[in-house]
């Protein structure tokens, strides 16, 4: 449903909670908008407000409840202002939404993303909220048109849903089982991608290990890993989730041997004790994720390795914490994403005995954190003095007028502030400094920039040319 833009203009903000898919999605939301109309707008006096919600945390409904209510008035003051609510918890939650918030116009799921214009057109032709959640995926949101948050990064997702039952995670329930797409798709997508001027890209996929297993490939992510190595222009790939258990030799070998993908593995350990790992449906073990670990070492030994950890799963002993922390320190992890468990409604863990007190959970995650934030910023500290490339973003890339430093990341993924004397440098720009200082959580590069790869831009009449921050060509002088 194509409108002129003549006689709608209406405007939108999307609000994204949760993890990079529902990032992903939100993109998409906003192509599907566009394409029926609508322009981007900010703050709550825009024409629809779109939730896209997650349902990981606990709370995770009553921010939304909370941010609803906060928006009410501004309905009330404005009839024909439209609110929308998708995502994980829209899946969870359905109709209920509408029952504690009557002022909600839409409600939608994780399936069927593409018939949010259509709603919104139904919402307000019959003044009733309309609730439309499917059980199975309707369209491959990467089928989906696009307004990408970045020119030159970009999400690709390379599968939806998972096949695992980790007991604490819902998200197979609400985004169903792995459907992947077809290599020949995501190929395609990326090299469209890379013309229209984008030179990173993230493989997106609740576990990419076991991409494939639906077509009949185990091999398929190390080779789709390798098929990137031959797309001309595309400096850097790289890919989240991992999973522990499919993590295979095959990939290990395809990043080593593929000079694009970048020396950076986010891969979750969760817990470093077999009994809290085999309560989780974790189906992996200490010992293996370490011999991953020191396969990957040996292969890539400047590789950045993050992890996410779960302090406080029901049932952990302090000798389970203490197995924790010894993974940690044998692991050596660049930086860690440090979870206090929280009890999901419709996990299982939710329903186990022995769940770990406030207080505990507090102690050990305080306990953790600072493990962590000393092998952190030890790791970083061997840095100084190494010569890095830096890929200038948007958000991190705009220039510190304090410091004179711009901001993005190095392959491997570290967050890099480098003092911008010499030639002048701006967002997409691949530039080559010195580390000079090592925080904890970031690197400093003040010894000037050495060379700069400019951006070639993205081709004419690229939406993201809208944003203020890029003049497309035109470089500061
Ligand atoms: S692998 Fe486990 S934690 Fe990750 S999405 Fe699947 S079920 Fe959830």
């Amino acid at each position: 449903m194509t409108r002129s833009r003549a006689d709608v203009a209406r405007t939108y903000s999307i609000r994204t909670a949760g993890c990079q898919m529902n990032v992903h999605d939100s993109e998409r939301l906003a192509g599907l908008l566009e394409d029926a109309g609508y322009v981007r707008g900010s703050g709550d006096e825009v024409d629809l407000v779109v939730f896209n919600t997650c349902a990981v945390r606990e709370n995770a409904d009553n921010r939304l409840y909370g941010n609803l209510g906060h928006l009410h008035p501004a309905k009330q003051r404005r009839p024909g202002m439209q609110i929308a609510v998708g995502g994980c918890l829209a899946q969870k939650d359905r109709g209920a939404i509408v029952d504690r918030a009557p002022w909600v116009d839409v409600v939608f799921g994780t399936h069927n993303l593409a018939a949010l214009p259509v709603l919104l057109e139904r919402a307000r032709h019959n003044r009733s909220a309309e609730v439309e959640i499917v059980e199975a995926l309707q369209t491959f949101p990467s089928d989906l048109p696009t307004r990408r948050e970045s020119p030159f990064s970009a999400w690709v997702s390379i599968s939806v849903g998972c096949d695992n039952t980790c007991t604490f995670c819902i998200v197979p329930s609400l985004r169903g089982r792995e459907t992947d797409r077809r290599p020949g798709d995501v190929l395609a997508e990326i090299k469209a991608l890379v013309a229209d001027g984008v030179v990173e890209i993230t493989l997106l996929g609740q576990n990419v290990n076991s991409y494939g297993r639906s077509f009949g490939d185990h091999y398929a992510f190390g080779k789709l890993l390798r098929a990137c190595g031959e797309i001309d222009g595309l400096e850097r790939v790289r890919f989240t989730s991992p999973h522990p258990r499919d993590f295979t030799d095959d990939v290990i070998a395809a990043m080593a041997e593929t000079p694009n993908v970048c020396p950076s593995l986010h891969m979750p350990l969760q817990s470093g004790s077999d009994a809290v790992l085999k309560a989780m449906r974790r189906s992996y073990r200490q010992q293996r994720y370490l011999d991953i670990i020191a396969k990957v070492r040996e292969a890539m030994p400047a590789a950045a390795i993050t992890t996410d950890i779960i302090v406080g799963f029901p049932g952990e002993t302090e000798s389970d914490f203490e197995q924790t922390l010894e993974v940690v320190r044998q692991a050596r992890f660049a930086g860690a994403f440090t979870f206090q468990y929280s009890k999901r409604p419709g996990t299982p863990a939710a329903e186990m005995a022995d769940q770990v007190s406030k207080d505990v959970v507090q102690e050990r995650y305080e306990r953790l954190i600072a493990l962590q934030d000393e092998i952190s910023w030890d790791a970083n500290r061997a840095l100084v003095g190494r010569e890095v490339e830096v890929l200038v973003s948007t958000g991190e890339g705009r220039k510190d007028g304090r410091t004179g430093r711009v901001s993005g990341r190095a392959r491997d993924g570290r967050l890099v502030h480098a003092r911008a004397d010499g030639p002048a440098v701006a967002p997409g720009d691949v530039v080559t400094t010195t580390i000079t200082y090592a925080a904890p959580h970031h690197l400093v590069a003040d010894a000037g920039i050495r060379s700069v790869r400019r951006w070639r831009g993205a081709p004419a009449a690229h939406p993201s040319q809208s944003r203020p921050l890029l003049t497309i060509g035109a470089r500061p002088a």
